[in-house]
């Protein structure tokens, strides 16, 4: 597709510098298929993640709070047509237990995740959060769906320092046509909400959507630019059997990395998870992840009867591990890619935080 490695390298260069006016290179870079060119382009995103983000792999302990969801998401096993699943929500006590086992392993950063539960009690998570800072003096993460304004602030009051809130993909056609009862526009509004109550505000998408293309990935990672997010989570898509894509083709892993890839390269500084879905597709490729841009692990602390139930999509890794083991592990794929595991809470790093 290059004429020789160096044209590829200009090519990369350019993106780099100037990434506002590179959406074409960025979709011919989407294309690649050749395996030199392609380690080539980890190669260079490798670089620029140890120049802005260092030699660490920040961990995120995982909390799947509740699997209940109000939505239908035509691409996640929790949706709520979904009868196959056994519902839970975590109690208080529960969750505590939880915050204090991975505390104990030295995390410093719990993430509160939970399907898009509409008898979510505002102030019952609210109460968790103060609870959380007041006992571990953790950084909080949650990831808890479209919420109102109100319930945002409450818990940014509370001592909330970030939230994951992915977009999933940009394309207009392709997120109506994922989803049933919602528009992009209530996410948008939610991420601009997000970021003017000053979270910590992560993003991302998925790749292999139905009718999503390089164009549209393109769009996606300038979005990522565009909004200057802390944190973006990538992952392939991966039909469940109780979704309305069920028998969609799963997202190509070569394509979720170079998106990976891409988005490091463009917006530098952000904290890029090599995430749990790319460990989920028979192969674990996080140790790829990592080797193309990203800097974060995320643990699973679910409780054992609990992680089997949160099934966004089948055959998620790591969810029979005890989740000490879990560490340990995440610890071997930090050294197989030649790093270390970072026990910081991980912070943002964008200049903004600085001021603060
Ligand atoms: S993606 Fe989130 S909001 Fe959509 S069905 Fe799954 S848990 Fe619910």
């Amino acid at each position: 597709m290059f004429n020789a490695v160096g044209g590829l390298q200009d090519t990369l260069n350019r993106v780099y510098e100037k990434p506002g006016e590179s959406f074409n290179e960025i979709k011919r870079l989407l294309l690649l298929e050749d395996e030199k060119e392609l380690e080539v382009l980890f190669s260079f995103a490798d670089k620029v993640r140890k120049k802005f983000v260092g030699e660490g792999v920040l961990l995120r302990g995982l909390v799947e709070f509740s699997n209940n969801c109000a939505n239908s998401c035509f691409y996640c096993g929790l949706n709520k047509q979904n009868s196959c699943i056994k519902r839970y929500r975590m109690t208080k006590d529960e969750i505590m237990r939880a915050v204090d086992d991975l505390s104990a392993m030295n995390i410093k950063t719990v993430v509160l995740q939970s399907g898009e539960d509409s008898e979510l009690e505002p102030l019952w998570l609210a109460g968790i959060i103060k609870e959380i800072k007041n006992n571990f003096g953790l950084a909080i993460t949650l990831s808890a769906g479209e919420k109102p304004h109100d319930a945002y602030k409450l818990w940014r009051d509370a001592g909330a320092d970030r939230y994951l809130l992915k977009i999933e993909t940009t394309d207009l056609q392709v997120y109506a046509a994922a989803h049933s009862g919602r528009f992009i526009e209530s996410r948008l509004k939610c991420l601009d909400d997000l970021i003017s109550l000053r979270y910590q505000v992560g993003s991302g998408v998925l790749v292999g959507l139905r009718g999503q293309t390089a164009d549209s990935l393109a769009r996606d990672i300038l979005f990522f630019k565009d909004k200057n997010f802390d944190m973006i989570g990538i992952g392939p898509f991966i039909p469940h059997t109780g979704t309305f894509f069920s028998n969609d083709k799963p997202g190509d892993i070569r394509l979720t990395l170079k998106v990976i890839a891409l988005t490091r390269i463009i917006t530098r500084d952000a904290h890029l998870p090599a995430t749990t879905a790319l460990g989920s597709v028979g192969t674990d490729y996080r140790i790829e992840g990592l080797k193309s841009g990203a800097n974060v692990l995320m643990p699973n602390f679910t409780p054992p009867q609990y992680k089997a139930l949160y099934e966004i999509y089948p055959g998620k890794a790591c969810i029979k591990e005890a989740s000490e083991k879990c560490v340990l592990c995440m610890d071997e794929k930090a050294k197989i890619s030649g790093r270390f595991l970072d026990y910081s809470a991980g912070h943002s790093i964008k200049k903004r935080y600085l001021f603060n």
